[in-house]
């Protein structure tokens, strides 16, 4: 491509936040995308997220009002086997991905359109290309292994099962923490679409752990899904240094740069801002790079609490639940409240890049 022109692999939401910021600077912008058209992987998409996030701010540093389509989460329980207690919700907001309208994909790639931003669709990067990509192009592939593959990323594989669909309610999500899964189920439900996912880091999820957890759903929250799908997918939590926002002359975007919350998955407010750096990343790298630090200056400590929690307390969730109860779940809620501030009085353990420091330049 000629000076002047950026190319973006990756038409999900880190690469169309690139693409408006750089195409509004007067570049001209080409987004590759492997699927056939906007609206993310299909193998995971259309779905609900939920996340902590301040969208307000997060619109004002991305320079795009991506506030309409996040939407407040009421109650999220957090279940340890079938001892439930409220996970805090202070900033949680639930927003759809995918292509049906109210999605956080179908307004940013509305913002592209506008912008002029170029798409080539069906038009997925293959290995044999990556050598010849030019420096300062823009890769924001999410969470496909083929792309962590080709570009010699390190990362871990995530083993999940899927269901989404219609359903008659919004605004709510549960957690649900069990031996059978390194991770965790959640459902979320967001313009009456839900998605609910059970997944584990690093191992493969078998059909008995989803009987378990289909069981829970009916049994506590009465909800029934009749289709689940497998899918294997891959996030860079390999090691501490992970994250990374150049990688031999290329512009890292996105969950692929490492802007995803080790602790609990989170990387919408992650992919929302390192898109942003990712544009500022081609003319003022410099500038871009301290940027980055900045959003990701907590993602050791927590890949390390991660690591901790993963071999000493997460396999031992029945100790977890049997302290719930000596507590009292309505004891444990209090202080979980105390987390429900601007200023916490309790630290909690995620490392959201972009959450809570959006605006402290
Ligand atoms: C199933 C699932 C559930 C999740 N739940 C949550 C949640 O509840 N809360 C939360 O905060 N985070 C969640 N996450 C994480 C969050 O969704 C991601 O971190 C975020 O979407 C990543 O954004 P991105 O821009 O990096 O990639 P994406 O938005 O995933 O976009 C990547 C794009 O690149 C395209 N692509 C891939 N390979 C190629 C190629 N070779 N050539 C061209 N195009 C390619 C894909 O088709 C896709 O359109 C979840 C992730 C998954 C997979």
């Amino acid at each position: 491509m000629a000076a002047g022109e950026v190319l973006i692999v990756g038409a999900g939401m880190s690469g169309m936040v690139a693409a408006i910021n750089l195409a509004r600077e007067g570049h001209r912008v080409l987004v590759r995308e492997a699927e056939e058209s906007y609206g993310g992987a299909r193998i995971y998409n259309p779905s609900t997220h939920v996340t902590p996030i301040d969208p307000i701010k997060t619109s004002e540093y991305i320079g795009i009002d991506v506030s309409p389509v996040f939407h407040k989460v009421i109650k999220c329980p957090a279940f340890f086997h079938q001892t439930e207690i409220q996970f805090p919700v202070y900033s949680v907001y639930g927003v759809e991905r995918g292509d049906r309208p109210g999605s956080l994909d179908t307004l940013l790639y509305g913002e592209c359109l506008n912008a002029g931003v170029e798409f080539e669709f069906s038009s997925p990067l293959k290995e044999e290309e990556v050598p010849r990509l030019k420096p300062g192009t823009i890769i924001a592939c999410g969470l496909i292994p083929r792309a962590y593959k080709m570009l010699e990323i390190p990362f871990i594989t995530v083993s999940m099962w899927m269901s989404r669909g219609e359903i008659g309610f919004s605004d709510y999500a549960w957690l649900w923490f069990d031996e059978c899964v390194t991770e965790y189920g959640y459902l979320s439900a967001v313009n009456n679409y839900y998605f609910d996912l059970l997944f584990s880091f690093g191992r493969r999820v078998d059909e008995k752990a989803l009987r378990r957890y289909r069981d829970f759903a009916l049994r506590h929250q009465g909800v029934e899904h009749e289709s689940w799908d497998y899918q294997v997918g891959a996030v860079p939590l390999a090691v501490p240094d992970n994250f990374r926002l150049f990688r031999d002359g290329l512009i890292m975007c996105g969950t692929m740069s490492g802007a995803i919350d080790p602790f609990m998955g989170f990387g919408i407010s992650g992919a929302l801002v390192s898109g942003k750096v990712a544009a500022m990343a081609v003319s003022d790298p410099e500038g871009a790079q301290r940027e980055f630090d900045r959003f990701m200056r907590r993602f050791r400590r927590s890949f390390y609490l991660k690591e901790a929690w993963k071999r000493f307390v997460r396999p031992h969730v029945g100790l977890m639940e049997w302290q719930i109860r000596l507590l009292g779940a309505e004891r444990i809620n209090r202080l979980i409240r105390l987390t429900e501030r601007e200023k916490p009085l309790l630290p909690m353990p995620f490392a959201i890049p972009g959450f809570g420091h959006v605006a402290t330049h």
